[in-house]
């Protein structure tokens, strides 16, 4: 009724022609309003989500009270041939079904498929100059790559002592597996048997591969066995193969590990070492002791002790290193007979204590450089523990090898050429990632912005605490500055598929704009308080779960108590930019001490709050703040501002800590 009304007042008062009479104009256009893309119905207009929350994913953002994943566990046995680059073993699968769908057929992934010359991955590497360059895939290395699949077996009886072979198809990275009987729902089991072997590349897409050192190779061994594929109540099997630039998507479950190696080289994995007294020296194993209640780093194999016999186990030629890690979506390992061991203890919140580890080679020793890596580790994960959820791991190992820095449950690779403020970086950077992906379980081969961008943001946080801000930017971030990149007009929207961005964007639109995008909801949106509540509970709900973006957006509104949906719209869902200018100030009957009205217009797609500071001609300076709701119904806005006397200047975004790309109209003068 009320609507009806208005409608028909505004036709008969401002006369609008059925042409343009969808939405009632309730105002007449300002003669003087710059021209503006800004439609404020489009910004916060309402069904921003396109389904409703159900018995799975409820409204809230929280799981819901039928909400079901399912789990594999693995029992991996491998050696490793150091002259061939080659490993080789099994691996035993144990899955769960808790879907309410019985499943006739699995899929899992063979992602050293990608390094074969004919993958997916290498055919989609665009050429630079005619030449092709990404980091994205092997380098072009002509090996023989790829998995080779000796057989698959089901497993069953009580004691798993049938085995039947089964009838596999291998299509690029992925592999079906189709079963004699179909596994039951809500509960139902299976158990595959693997035989595998495969040759690592130099360079595996930057996650992974060989690295020569003077005192042997280092091997960082990920995405070597394969691996169960996600199936969810999202998209059934995410069977979208491993190209390159997106990453990964696993079931969670716990791992035994047993990888033999020559006796001379030292593996490290994700999780804790079962048989410390088979791999270790009685000495070694007393300097274990010692880092377990240190808080300063203790050497557990010096530089000068890597060359010598005495450091390693006596009278065996091979030794087999056996690893368990529980509640992880997967494992990986480095091994070496160049590293140089050292160690440390974390100490959690709960009182629990854990283990931070360094494996390095000499040519990356000294306190500039690796010699810091283990203090890195744990201050890092310590800070993280306490400010969002603790660490759910026994050990934190850093491996220095070929990758750039690379994240895996428990462990992680990064560059032995790393130091100084860049090796704190991308050791906090790899260790960030316990929290998106290890913990909070997101599908990053469709949304990348879910872990590298929070873990950006968390990032942030923490090397401003460590060691009293020594690695602390000089100066805060200009967002005016980073929304000239983080919103360029080219970019592609930061909710695409990874592999649907172009390479040199995925800088911005996975790690930097969804990270700025959080330090804007904390900063300049919600506050630090109610942000860091609905942030924590986000990763509390989410822990060893499943989430999608949705599960994100709605539970920050839920626990934060407000509808960003214009904000989510803006920033992730489209490339939208700001740019609010300040057009001009008159005074209430030409009187300043009457109090100044002062306009601004809202000139391009996005809204923010508005923050100005406010200059008279005393000299003084005052701030004003407006809650985003002006741009609700309003492409300019009026506001009076009790000045006293006359303004000399207003300035919108004074401290550039709004995203506003344009700051040439930021600035009105008298
Ligand atoms: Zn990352």
């Amino acid at each position: 009724m009320r609507m009806k009304l208005i409608a028909g007042l505004s036709l008969a008062v401002f006369g609008v022609t059925t042409a343009n009479a969808q939405r009632p104009t309730l105002q007449p256009p300002d003669p003087n309003a710059p021209p503006t893309k800004y439609d404020y119905h489009e910004t916060f207009g309402p069904n921003f989500y396109t389904k409703n929350g159900n018995e799975y994913r409820a409204a809230t953002g929280e799981p819901g009270a039928k909400y079901w994943q399912n789990r594999a566990d693995y029992q991996l046995d491998v050696k490793l041939d150091e002259s061939k680059n080659e490993i080789s073993g099994s691996v035993i699968l144990s899955y769960t079904n808790n879907s309410p769908q019985k499943l006739d057929f699995v899929w899992m992934q063979l992602d050293q498929n990608l390094f074969k010359q004919d993958s997916r991955g290498t055919d989609i590497v665009p050429l630079q100059n005619g030449v092709p360059v990404s980091r994205n895939w092997g380098r072009g290395q002509a090996f023989d790559a790829g998995y080779k699949i000796k057989s698959v077996k089901m497993l069953t009886g009580a004691k798993d002592e049938k085995a039947v072979d089964v009838k596999y198809l291998i299509s690029d990275t992925r592999m079906q597996v189709f079963l004699p009987a179909a596994v039951a729902p809500s509960g139902g089991k299976l158990k595959l048997k693997i035989e595998y072997s495969f040759i690592s590349p130099d360079f595996g897409s930057d996650r992974m591969g060989v690295m020569d050192s003077k005192n042997g190779k280092i091997f960082t061994i990920a995405q070597w066995y394969p691996r169960m594929c996600v199936f969810d109540d999202v998209m059934g099997w995410n069977t979208l193969p491993y190209t390159g630039p997106g990453e990964f998507y696993l079931e969670y479950g716990t791992f035994n590990v047993n990888i033999t190696a020559p006796a001379k080289i030292i593996v490290v994995c994700s999780g804790q070492l079962l048989n410390p007294t088979e791999v270790w020296t009685a000495t070694q194993q007393k300097r274990w002791a010692q880092a377990a209640t240190s808080d300063r780093t203790v050497i557990i194999r010096s530089a000068e002790e890597v060359n010598d016999p005495l450091s390693r186990p006596a009278g065996k030629t091979t030794l087999t290193w056996k690893y368990k890690i529980e509640n992880a979506r997967d494992v990986a390992w480095g091994a070496s007979s160049s590293f140089i061991i050292d160690a440390a203890k974390m100490n959690m919140p709960s009182g629990k204590k854990g283990l931070a580890i360094s494996a390095y080679p000499v040519e990356s020793d000294g306190v500039g450089a690796w010699g810091r890596s283990t203090e890195y580790v744990k201050k890092s994960i310590e800070y993280n523990s306490a400010k969002w959820f603790e660490y759910p791991y026994p050990n934190a190992t850093a491996v220095a090898g070929v990758v750039g820095g690379m994240e895996y449950p428990g462990i992680v690779f990064c560059n032995a050429t790393s130091k100084g403020q860049r090796l704190w970086a991308v050791h906090d950077h790899e260790f960030g990632h316990t929290w998106f992906p290890m913990i909070v379980g997101s599908n990053e081969r469709m949304y990348g912005w879910m872990d590298e961008g929070f873990n950006t943001f968390i990032n942030g946080l923490s090397t401003a605490n460590f060691n009293n801000g020594e690695y602390k930017p000089a100066a805060p971030v200009d967002f005016e500055a980073t929304a000239k990149t983080n919103t360029r007009p080219d970019l592609e929207p930061i909710l695409s598929q990874p592999a649907n961005l172009k390479e040199p964007n995925t800088g911005t639109l996975l790690y930097s704009k969804p990270g700025a995008g959080l330090n804007l909801l904390r900063d300049q949106i919600l506050g630090p308080e109610r942000f860091d509540y609905a942030f924590k509970t986000y990763i509390k709900r989410w822990a060893f779960k499943h989430p999608t973006p949705d599960d994100f957006f709605r539970t920050i509104e839920n626990a934060a108590g407000e509808n960003l949906q214009w904000f989510w719209r803006g920033w992730f869902v489209n490339n939208w930019r700001l740019d609010v200018g300040v057009r001009d100030v008159k005074y209430v009957d030409n009187k300043p001490a009457k109090g100044a009205i002062i306009t601004i217009d809202n000139l391009e797609k996005m809204a923010m709050p508005v923050v100005l500071e406010i200059k008279t001609k005393s000299g003084k300076t005052d701030r004003v703040k407006l809650p985003v709701e002006i741009w609700e119904r309003a492409v300019s806005w009026q506001f009076i501002y009790p000045s006293t006397e006359e303004i000399e200047s207003v300035t919108y975004n004074p401290d550039k800590q709004l995203p506003d790309y344009n700051g040439g109209n930021n600035i009105w003068k008298k």
